[in-house]
C-alpha cells in the first residue's frame, strides 16, 4: 500500500464499499470482519492513515491506540460478557494481510480458536 493507494478500511471508512459498522466516531470505526474467526469477531480501525502496524500507532499517537483498547472493551461488552482477546497483527509473517493498524477483538467462547 503506498499513500496514493487507499487500504480497503479506508475505503470502508469512505464508504466506497459496504462493511458491518457496529461503531464509529470522529477517530475510529469498528466494523465486523468479513471472515470471522470467533462469534464475535470485530475490527476496531483508527480513521488516520498514517500508521501500517501498532507499532508504528503506539510510537506516534499512543491516546489513539488507548481509544482503540477502550473502544475493544465497550464492544466487547455489549456484543458479549466484556471479555475478550485484542489481536494485532504486525508484519506479513505475523498474518496482517492489511497494513492499516485495526485491533480484532475476539469474543464468545474462545477456548476452541485460535489466534486470528
Ligand atoms: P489482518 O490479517 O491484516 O490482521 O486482518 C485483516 C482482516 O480484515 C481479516 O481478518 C479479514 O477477514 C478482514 N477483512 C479483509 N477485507 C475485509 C472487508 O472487505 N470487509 C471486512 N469487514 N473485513 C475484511
Amino acid at each position: 500500500m503506498t499513500a496514493s493507494t487507499p487500504s480497503i478500511f479506508t475505503k470502508i471508512i469512505d464508504r466506497d464499499i459496504p462493511a458491518d459498522i457496529v461503531f464509529e466516531n470522529d477517530r475510529v470505526i469498528a466494523i465486523r470482519d468479513i471472515n470471522p474467526q470467533a462469534p464475535v469477531h470485530l475490527l476496531v480501525i483508527p480513521k488516520a492513515t498514517a500508521y501500517a502496524n501498532v507499532t508504528e500507532l503506539a510510537a506516534a499517537d499512543p491516546a489513539l491506540l488507548a481509544e482503540i483498547v477502550t473502544t475493544a472493551h465497550n464492544l466487547a461488552t455489549l456484543h458479549a460478557a466484556g471479555e475478550y482477546r485484542l489481536v494485532f497483527n504486525s508484519g506479513e509473517s505475523a498474518g496482517q494481510t492489511v497494513f492499516h493498524v485495526h485491533a480484532h477483538v475476539l469474543a464468545g467462547n474462545l477456548q476452541e480458536h485460535t489466534l486470528a
